[in-house]
């Protein structure tokens, strides 16, 4: 059983797979702590709901299988603090992949097909993570955010055969119409070509989880110093 935050289906708004229907598992539990996190409601006192549901993972792979969904999107709060190799198992035996969106800083346990790893500086991605990743995304929120987060993301392709994996860079959602933000991504991108994407959370405009009545309120913390984080 997994605690799970929500499921819904809608389309993946990022990265390589974007515009593709989905099927989204959000477990609960995050101890990274993010101070903008926009999925709140898994870890911060002021936003868990009162219930957290418990779901086998056989139950959650008849859910999205019931839908037509591409592939399913694990997600969280951060969802490699589970176990979720009978999760990944049971999405197999129905026929659907199963990525995985992780900040790469707990062990992933599980056979996903896609892995999406989006570090975090208060909690670093582990090198065997580093390694597993199909893509990278970097959140930025600050102008010197790029630079920083290369630094980090550059031990993934020091080995000897670099994959060259696409890097993208996000605003931070409630930086998106920050002139400096954009103009340090797309700079960037300009300067050094690939493996560097300038990327967008195409989701969040078109409210596209948000039509799926299963969806939790959304609760982004945008930053807000007022909150304490
Ligand atoms: S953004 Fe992701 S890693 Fe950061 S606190 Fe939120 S759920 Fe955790």
């Amino acid at each position: 059983m997994l605690p799970i935050h929500e499921q819904f289906y809608s389309f993946q708004g990022e990265g390589n797979h974007a515009g593709r229907a989905a099927y989204f598992i959000r477990t609960f539990g995050c101890p990274v702590h993010c101070p903008w996190c926009d999925s709140a409601g898994t870890w911060h006192p002021d936003y868990i709901p009162e219930k957290i549901e418990r779901i086998s993972p056989a139950d959650l792979a008849s859910a999205a299988a019931a839908t037509r969904a591409e592939f399913v999107v694990v997600t969280g709060g951060e969802p490699a603090i589970h176990d979720l190799r009978a999760l990944v198992d049971a999405l197999h035996v129905v026929g659907l992949k199963a990525h995985l969106e992780t900040s790469g800083a707990f062990p992933i346990k599980g056979d996903f097909d896609w892995v999406t790893l989006s570090p975090k500086r208060w909690k670093l991605p582990l090198s065997s993570n580093l390694a597993l990743a199909d893509e990278f995304k970097i959140i930025v929120d600050s102008t010197d955010a790029i630079a920083a987060y290369t630094a980090i993301l550059a031990a993934a392709e020091s080995s000897e055969a670099p994959r060259k994996r696409p890097v993208w860079l996000h605003p931070e959602w409630s930086q998106r119409a920050n002139g400096p933000i954009l103009n340090a991504i797309t700079d960037w991108v300009k300067q050094h070509g690939a493996p560097y994407r300038a990327g967008w959370q195409l989701h969040k405009p078109y409210q596209a989880d948000l039509l799926d009545p299963k969806s939790a309120q959304a609760a982004p913390l945008g930053g807000d110093i007022g909150k304490g984080y």
